[in-house]
């Protein structure tokens, strides 16, 4: 090979690759076009989404991360935003527009900065720098919340519910949620309280008022017992779960049975009988009174069960079988003939109730009490599912308050605070990473300027008028959305769980220093074209 002048070549001709200051361009670009499509669903006047897939179904919601998971993202650099709130909803479980916002923000103001031959890995440090005193602000500005404050923990719910459709009934759920994160709550060793979320469980029915959901503290399960003779209400229930078929085994092959005369037809018969009969006395037998079955019941043993008054459901979920056991204390048995009394779980009532025209069975009064189902109503399927997700925050919110004791104020209340705190420090830390913490602190402004933009409001004139009241001290003026002024957000009780902010800006940063540090963007083998 020659060592002249011609260029080696490395990559395959035409090979689609983005270098400098094109590729920040188009990353950077791609990643705004995803903070942008959300951001008109921030806060409590913000809109909803509507998302159709290629099937046609159909998706209506406020709610950051969902709205994202269902949009079709292509590009890289605004697939690592997707990630952000997805981060978010894991860790915290509300706040997921506000982070995609925030990372868009700072990725804009990045923009300028390269324009102006700021070298982005400068951008970079100075957004780590800014992060870290961010982090110390909020901290700062944070007020203490404890277990007893039932009020104020209602109130961090209703924050997270005002922007949704939950809205008119936000009174009614948080009064529901925050009694189910109580009812699960655990203590660890060093006193510090935690709550397991997957101990909340929910039904969803649609057909009747969002405020006829309600919470039961222990399970529901969808199924009715097999016959109508069977009792309606076990009190002191012994459950069996039993993950086997009471039928007879029908022979693998076709096979064909030749009956010479009514003897044998009756013996035969006889003989299908003992067998279901033996199944349903081997429960009997062990103490039990419910059985949940995750297989069939043959009609036989269904009416063998009904004439000892048990109470038997058939094909009852994986997942709820799994459930069962671990709130009743019951172990899940595949052979039937060996079922004794220690796998028997124990429940204080199993009951069917109507859920609307259905029924359903609630087992309550659990060994294990830590197991709440909230039976979420709504008029419709989309209407529930939305309530469901409303839910799904409101209790995470409760959530992090409790475990981490800390909240702050909303409504761009606190982000003002970082905004004010971290240019401050700007000054102290000197050099071109002063420039990129600038930028960093006026990023966060973002939350307040978008918050007026959805209410209708002239957003410069709102910011302007928010950072006069916090030079004077006024470290909880925010954006009533509702009254078009600048208020106090802690009397208005606008407060949410502090985790929401500490995620939402670190994996903003995280997000923004990535996509920034690139440079040079090649399409790889298994690439599209
Ligand atoms: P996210 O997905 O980020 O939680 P939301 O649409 O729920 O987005 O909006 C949350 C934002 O709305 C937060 O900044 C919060 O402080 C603000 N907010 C919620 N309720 C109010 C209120 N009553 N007044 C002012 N701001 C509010």
């Amino acid at each position: 090979m020659g060592m002249g002048n011609a260029p080696v070549l490395i990559l395959r001709e035409g090979t689609k690759r983005d270098k400098g200051k094109d590729a920040q361009f188009n990353n950077i670009t791609a990643a705004r076009t995803i903070a942008d499509a959300v951001r008109s669903s921030l806060g409590p006047r913000g809109m909803d989404k509507m998302l159709v897939d290629s099937i046609g179904d159909v998706v209506i919601t406020n709610d950051g991360v969902t709205i994202l998971k269902e949009m079709d993202v292509q590009h890289p650099a605004a697939k690592m935003l997707v990630e952000v709130a997805k981060t978010q909803d894991q860790e915290v479980g509300d706040g997921t527009t506000t982070s995609v916002i925030i990372a868009g923000e700072l990725l804009k103001k990045s923009l300028d900065l390269i324009d102006s031959n700021v070298h982005p890995t400068i951008i970079a440090a100075g957004y780590r720098l800014a992060n870290e005193k961010a982090q110390e602000i909020l901290k700062g500005v944070a007020k203490k919340v404890s277990l007893q404050d039932e009020a104020l923990l209602e109130q961090i719910a209703e924050t997270s519910m005002i922007s949704k459709q939950v809205n008119s009934s936000k009174k009614f759920f948080a009064k529901m949620v925050v009694d189910a994160v109580k009812t699960i709550l655990d203590k660890d060793e060093n006193g510090k309280y935690t709550a397991d979320l997957k101990n909340i469980q929910t039904v969803k029915k649609a057909g009747a008022n969002m405020e006829e959901s309600e919470l039961v503290k222990g399970l529901i399960i969808d199924k009715e017992p097999v016959s109508p003779t069977m009792p309606k209400l076990v009190k002191n229930a012994k459950i069996a779960l039993i993950d086997a078929a009471f039928e007879v085994k029908k022979p693998e092959i076709d096979a064909k049975i030749q009956i010479t005369d009514p003897e044998m037809l009756s013996k035969f018969i006889a003989e299908e009988e003992k067998t279901l009969k033996d199944m349903v006395d081997a429960v009997k037998k062990a103490g039990a009174n419910v059985v949940f079955c995750q297989k069939g019941i043959d009609d036989l043993a269904q009416h063998f069960f009904a004439k000892e008054g048990i109470y038997a459901c058939r094909r009852v979920k994986k997942s709820d079988m799994e459930r069962l056991g671990k709130s009743t204390n019951a172990s899940i048995v595949s052979k039937i003939s060996e079922l004794n009394a220690d796998d028997l779980g124990t429940a204080e009532t199993v009951e069917l109730k109507f859920v609307g025209d259905e029924q359903m069975t609630f087992i309550t009064g659990c060994k294990d009490p830590k197991t709440v189902s909230i039976l979420v109503r709504g008029g419709t399927n989309h209407v529930a599912d939305e309530v469901e997700r409303s839910l799904v925050d409101a209790w995470s919110v409760v959530k992090v308050s409790i475990e981490d004791g800390m909240i702050v104020t909303g409504g761009g209340s606190t982000a003002m605070e970082l905004a004010m705190g971290v240019r401050d420090y700007a000054a102290s830390v000197g050099g071109r990473e002063q420039i990129a913490i600038e930028a960093f602190a006026s990023a966060m402004e973002i939350i307040p300027t978008t918050l007026a933009e959805n209410a209708g409001l002239d957003p410069i004139n709102m910011v302007i008028e928010m950072r006069k009241q916090h030079k004077a001290g006024k470290k909880y003026a925010g954006i009533n959305p509702f009254t078009g002024k600048v208020e106090d957000m802690m009397d208005l009780n606008v407060i949410e769980p502090i985790r929401i902010g500490q995620q939402a800006i670190s994996s903003a940063t995280d997000a923004a220093v990535m996509i920034l540090r690139i440079d040079d963007v090649i399409a790889s083998k298994s690439a599209p074209a």
